[in-house]
């Protein structure tokens, strides 16, 4: 009875989401101290208490058919203008109420970038290892995706594959950085390669190539480390935001779209993307939430929680005698897989009560993702467990 287009997702539903009700069922079982789930990307750090304090704010300072009312398609104009100030602020952009477009949360805001640029059998090009959801979203739009095969030395983007990908037939471009399920951040000069590269292929083919930046990790960084922004290196680029991550407000569905005036078509595509919010259904992002964001506009989470998780992980997988990159960024850890097949990993590591995502899961079979956003308990009581792993596969 379902549709056609349907059909593949409901065959291939999600691994991520089987392995959370894995979860669920050996916590039944073995008690919840006992399952060392590192399948979800859900936070674990709590919202800032900023967040709290302006939802009780708003409620009870607040004509209430105004908090709870319709706006404009785009959101509330006193809340893009808190976000643009702010960004303005911490990267020396010149965004304007008007370049922002509130969202619900990362996937629609991609969906609504995608709905306003791309025609039917245009190419939107992604990087492997990537969140898969992209494939779905870009056939929403009658889309063609198109994979650069990963550089598995250092998870940045293969810049050479990606030049000989791009045709007169790409439309967009996705990079994730920091990146999910690497922690991969892109370094200043990959970017200044990977711009260098489009703005090339734009001259060459008369096209324009929209960059999508999906940074719902931007403010999970460690050491320090910078995390360009990406319309200062290539004018067409579209930032899809979220604070999913950035304040644990996943379920709150809050995020937003920026287009900057340098992109090509800004102002036709400003107007078309508020109009894409309705018509994918999203109508706007919720009222309330909007207004805690301009609220609470630069707070952050407990990222020190999350880098204490990610070096307890890492040193303690390392010295066991796995294999995997430093992520500088995100809460994900990619580990190389002892066998080829990291299904056959995966499946193991539930023997001790440890759940794993496959790498296949990103479009990079050999490897596992380890979400690292658990109780600092966790990371610690998997340690013995992952050693037993270890071991049976002589690691
Ligand atoms: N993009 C990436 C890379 C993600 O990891 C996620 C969620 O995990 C999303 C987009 C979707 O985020 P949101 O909850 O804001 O829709």
């Amino acid at each position: 009875m379902i549709a056609e287009k349907m059909k593949p997702y409901v065959k291939n539903n999600s691994a991520i989401r089987m392995m959370f009700e894995e979860g669920n069922r050996l916590r039944g079982i073995y008690g919840a101290e006992n399952v060392f789930d590192f399948s979800l990307g859900n936070p674990s750090v709590p919202a800032p208490d900023c967040v709290r304090q302006a939802i009780i704010e708003l409620v009870n300072d607040t004509e209430p058919t105004v908090l709870h009312g319709y706006m404009s398609n785009a959101g509330f104009e006193d809340v893009r203008q808190a976000i643009a100030d702010s960004l303005n602020r911490r990267f020396g952009t010149a965004f304007a109420a008007k370049n922002l477009i509130m969202t619900v949360g990362a996937a629609s805001g991609l969906n609504v970038a995608l709905k306003t640029i791309l025609n039917p059998g245009e190419e939107v090009i992604v990087f492997a290892p990537y969140f898969l959801e992209y494939g779905a979203y870009v056939k929403n739009y009658d889309g063609k995706l198109v994979e650069i095969s990963p550089d598995t030395a250092t998870f940045q983007p293969n810049l050479q594959e990606f030049e000989e990908k791009i045709t007169p037939n790409t439309r967009a471009v996705i990079v994730n950085t920091p990146h999910n399920p690497t922690g991969v951040v892109y370094s200043e000069e990959t970017i200044k390669k990977l711009a260098a590269i489009m703005e090339a292929k734009q001259k060459e083919y008369g096209t324009v190539i929209y960059l999508i930046s999906d940074e719902p990790y931007r403010e999970l960084a460690y050491d320090g480390v910078q995390v360009p922004y990406l319309t200062k290196y290539y004018d067409n680029t579209i930032v899809g935001y979220s604070y999913s991550k950035s304040l644990s407000l996943p379920g709150e569905r809050i995020g937003y779209l920026v287009i900057p005036d340098e992109a090509d078509g800004s102002q036709e595509m400003i107007t078309a993307a508020a109009i894409a919010n309705r018509t994918i259904g999203s109508v706007n992002a919720p009222s309330l939430i909007q207004k805690v964001i301009a609220k609470c506009v630069d707070a952050e989470v407990d990222v020190a929680a999350y880098d204490k998780n990610r070096l307890a992980l890492y040193n303690g997988l390392k010295d066991l005698g796995f294999e995997c990159i430093k992520p500088e960024g995100a809460f994900y850890l990619f580990v190389k897989s002892p066998v080829a097949d990291e299904k056959e990993f995966c499946e193991a590591g539930k023997k001790y009560n440890i759940l794993m995502v496959p790498g296949s899961s990103f479009a990079c079979p050999g490897y596992v993702r380890l979400a690292y956003c658990v109780s600092y308990d966790t990371i610690i009581n998997s340690l013995p467990q992952f050693a037993k792993l270890a071991k049976e596969f002589e690691i």
